[in-house]
């Protein structure tokens, strides 16, 4: 009897081992999912040894290539964080996997090509790019990040030839920005080979017939071959291309028609013009010019103040100041009225903190959430320089 009492708690130390032994196996079994080389790394990384997480990541990708949108994100982070160096060490060893299929190659390759451009390595990933426009699909970035160096680099016939792709694989219309490529192109031949302007204007006007910049091009140049007739022909089209660039054209119909001596016929024009387009105030500063050039100061005078008192304009009150004399009793109640607007206007209350700018004070600004930063503005002629610099 007392044999048996002394085996008891052998028992019971038996069974709890073998229950110990089963439970831990079946915690083994829970952990496997993860090397405990993963850890390792996550380890490393946490304690801020990045470069031997790395080494870890990339050892335990060799034995499982499902932990590849992990190591991307991985490199995505690094780059974001300007490691760029890090970034492309991973990408690098994720590219020498023979397990990765063709598409998480590409992919990775992508992502090479973005470490390089964050680099400034410009050649290396315009390399990388170019070699993956040639496969029968093209990852639509390699063309975008083209795009990006050609007109970083101004080259602007490669530009043009990679915009003229994305336009064709059915993306966005980049017509209107391949016309300013080729713009930019014939604003370089003008001074070396000017014969060659003419028809990459037409390419200009071809990919967007509203290009404003292709038609004053046009127009300079036929301005300078003393074709003011045909200048004027051109320089027409702009009213109806986008009617706020007419102020660039103006000054050159106005060269256009005097050359032609013919100021009656550009006095009509632009009369025509501001009943289309009364709250231009530039056609109206043109105007008086020529009614003064034509008449006198004070028909000039009569004309602004009429128009000005429909629509005020800080241009036009400056046009009458330098036209007339300042005693002219129309001339303070104009001021007075233009000035009032322009400050109700423009009156905001910004933010000292982020910029934020709106029509009422708040004491918690509602962007960046700081208390008591926002400040009533005043049109102050210094700071108004400074913020148009900056912005
Ligand atoms: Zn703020």
């Amino acid at each position: 009897m007392e044999w048996l009492v002394f085996l008891l708690p052998v028992a019971a130390l038996s069974g709890w081992l073998s229950a110990r032994r089963h439970y831990k196996k079946h915690l083994n079994r829970q952990q496997s999912p993860f090397d405990p080389d993963y850890f390792k790394g996550l380890n490393y990384l946490l304690n801020e040894q990045p470069d031997k997480a790395i080494d870890v990541f990339i050892r335990l990708l060799e034995v499982n290539s499902e932990t590849v949108e992990t190591h991307l994100a991985l490199a995505n982070l690094f780059r974001r964080r300007g490691e760029t160096e890090r970034a492309i060490r991973i990408h690098q060893n994720l590219i020498a996997r023979p397990s990765l299929t063709a598409e998480q190659r590409d992919q990775v390759l992508v992502e090479l090509g973005l470490d390089y451009m964050s680099a400034g390595v410009l050649d290396r990933a315009e390399q990388l790019f170019l070699e993956l426009t040639n496969r029968p699909m093209p990852p639509v970035e390699a063309y975008s990040q083209l795009l990006r160096i050609y007109q970083q680099e101004k080259n602007w016939q490669q530009a043009i030839n990679v915009a003229k792709k994305i336009k064709y694989d059915g993306q966005e219309s980049l017509g209107p920005t391949i016309a300013q490529f080729y713009c930019e192109l014939a604003e370089q031949e003008r001074d070396i080979a000017a014969h060659n302007v003419q028809s990459l204007l037409k390419q200009a006007l071809s990919y967007d017939a509203n290009c404003v910049r292709a038609t004053l091009l046009e127009a300079e140049m036929l301005i300078q071959e003393k074709n003011y007739k045909k200048a004027v022909k051109t320089l027409k089209k702009v009213e109806s291309q986008d009617i706020e660039y007419l102020p660039e054209a103006l000054p050159l119909l106005e060269i256009c028609y005097i050359n032609m001596t013919n100021l009656d016929k550009f006095r009509e024009y632009l009369l025509a013009l501001s009943e289309r387009h009364p709250a231009i105030a530039s056609i109206h500063l043109v105007l008086s010019s020529i009614i003064k050039q034509q008449y006198d100061e004070q028909e000039a005078l009569d004309y602004l103040h009429k128009r000005l008192q429909q629509y005020p304009s800080l241009e036009g009150l400056n046009t009458m100041i330098e036209l007339g004399n300042f005693s002219s009793e129309k001339l303070i109640p104009l001021m007075s009225d233009i000035t009032n607007h322009l400050i109700q206007q423009s009156r905001r209350y910004v933010c000292r903190h982020c910029g934020f700018s709106g029509k009422t004070l708040h004491w918690h600004c509602p962007t960046c959430k700081q208390w008591g930063t926002i400040r009533s503005t005043e049109i102050n002629l210094n700071t108004l320089d400074t913020k148009m610099e900056t912005s």
